[in-house]
């Protein structure tokens, strides 16, 4: 497997908050050419942030769709989202993981703009919302109405 590009960042909250200045709201094309390939590189999971004590850093969105692990991290972030409140356009939000150790304990969200234990918070919901399926299916917005007996 190809080592990722590495993007240097001073820290996840400075890396994510970088393009909340109004001049890039109201005039998208003002942000950096380079910051759009970085995020694309990222996206793709073709980057990694690197922060200054050497930790490296993968974002959710780049996330291989295939294997077990990325599966249930898609869902732990999936119940985070149901948990938290977050902006109806994040679904669901960038999250950015330790790129070596896949830890879900430690877990940055972008959009809250701290740590999460993914793990705990899944047992949160199972122990506030009830089974993990209702949270799941109320997210997707949809009414059940066909009561099949
Ligand atoms: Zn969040």
């Amino acid at each position: 497997m190809e080592s990722p590009q590495e993007i240097p960042a001073d820290s996840l909250e400075a890396f994510s908050t970088r393009i909340d200045r109004p001049e890039y709201t109201e005039n998208p094309a003002l942000i950096p050419g380079a910051w759009l390939d970085e995020y694309e590189a990222l996206w793709a999971g073709r980057a990694v942030l690197r922060l200054p004590d050497g930790s490296r850093w993968l974002s959710s969105m780049g996330l291989p769709a295939e294997g077990n692990d990325d599966r249930a991290i898609a869902r732990y972030i999936k119940e985070h989202r149901v948990l938290r409140p977050h902006a109806a356009w994040s679904h669901p939000p960038e999250m950015f993981l330790n790129a070596d150790t896949l830890d879900v304990r430690r877990v940055y969200c972008t959009e809250c703009r701290q740590f999460f234990d993914l793990e705990a918070e899944w047992r949160e919901a199972e122990a506030t919302l009830g089974p993990r399926g209702d949270a799941l299916d109320a997210q997707d917005g949809e009414t059940e109405t066909d009561d099949e007996a």
